[in-house]
């Protein structure tokens, strides 16, 4: 498994049981969970887990739990690339590995679309302007009071609550909507919606952010909000950076990797799974993948 979030880990804790070991987890970071482990609101572990978590309770459910079925769980390991169709480089503190294994699964996540590839016309301050994995991220340092956040998903308003939480109330969501989503939410938030805008310009001073500019679509009116903090949400990338080294076929929209109904790509040894192949759905989702992934996988190989 090439990524330890919550596809990655359900997978491999599945194989390993039937395998009798043999399974492999490698993550790039210190600790196992992916995105999950970066979360402290609950919203996690419900369908999968059946018990209400937070995101590093499940994390860390999920991660005891592979490893319990006997999964070798390898951390700081980035994979950099491929040797052979069926073997991975693997850079660690250590020095560099390559591994070899009878099937690869990919579990490499998705990630919001940062600020420069969002064209976003304006000042680039140094500081003030997130994604929301970069928020979640940064917590303990951040400062800011006041913040517009851009998009409507659920995702946007648990960002309105974790900035609460820290001080910082959200004057604004922008969205390119008609509607503004979640009639609940926006009353559990109160935070003011602005429809069928976008963010027109990004003004700075003194190397942080000052101000956001919304422009209507339909009318073409703009206003400039002052804020300190903007947290771009949504647009979700792919991480198919090994996908695209292994020259699988991608899809031409989204640029996850294309998958049969086994989600297998292009290449038959190889596997994709979770947030890869459907950025921007839910932990719950990803983790299903990663249970359908592993049935395949055995299904394929389980017998050699
Ligand atoms: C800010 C934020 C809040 C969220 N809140 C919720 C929520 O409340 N409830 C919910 O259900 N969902 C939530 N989600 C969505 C949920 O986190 C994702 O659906 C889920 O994490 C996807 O799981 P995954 O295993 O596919 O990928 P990820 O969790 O992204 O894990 C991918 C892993 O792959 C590793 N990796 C990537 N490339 C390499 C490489 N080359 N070598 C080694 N390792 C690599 C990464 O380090 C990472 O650990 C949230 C997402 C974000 C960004």
């Amino acid at each position: 498994m090439v990524g330890a979030g919550p596809a990655g880990l359900t997978a491999a804790a599945r194989l390993a049981v039937r395998l009798d070991g043999g399974v492999l987890v490698l993550d790039r970071e210190p600790e196992p969970g992916g995105v999950p482990r970066h979360c402290r609101n609950r919203g996690f572990g419900l369908r999968d887990l059946r018990r209400p978590l937070t995101g590093q309770g499940y994390a860390h459910a999920l991660a005891q739990r592979a490893a319990a079925a006997g999964a070798v769980v390898l951390t700081d390991a980035t994979v950099t690339g491929w040797s052979d169709a069926r073997t991975l480089d693997v850079t660690t503190p250590e020095g560099r590995l390559r591994v070899s294994a009878d099937a690869v699964v990919l579990a490499t996540g998705a990630r919001e679309r940062p600020r420069h590839a969002r064209l976003i016309p304006g000042d680039r301050p140094a500081s003030g302007i997130y994604t929301t994995g970069q928020l979640l991220t940064g917590l303990a340092d951040f400062t800011g009071h006041r913040a517009v956040i851009l998009g409507t998903e659920p995702l946007s308003w648990s960002t309105v609550t974790t900035l609460r939480r820290v001080g910082c109330r959200t004057a604004l969501l922008t969205t390119e909507r008609p509607t503004p989503g979640s009639y609940a939410q926006r009353l559990r938030h109160g935070a003011t919606v602005a429809t069928r805008t976008r963010i027109s310009r990004i003004d700075g001073r003194n190397g942080s952010l000052a101000a956001v500019e919304i422009e209507h679509l339909v009318t073409g009116q703009r206003r400039t909000i002052p804020c300190d903090t903007l947290v771009l949400t949504g647009d979700w990338t792919p991480d198919h950076e090994l996908a695209r080294a292994a020259h699988l076929d991608l899809d031409p929209v989204t640029r996850a990797p294309l998958v049969d109904p086994t989600l297998r790509t292009s290449r038959p040894s190889v596997y994709a799974a979770g947030a890869l192949i459907h950025p921007g759905g839910t932990a719950a989702n990803a983790a299903a993948t990663g249970r359908r992934v592993a049935d395949q996988v055995l299904a394929q190989w389980g017998g050699r």
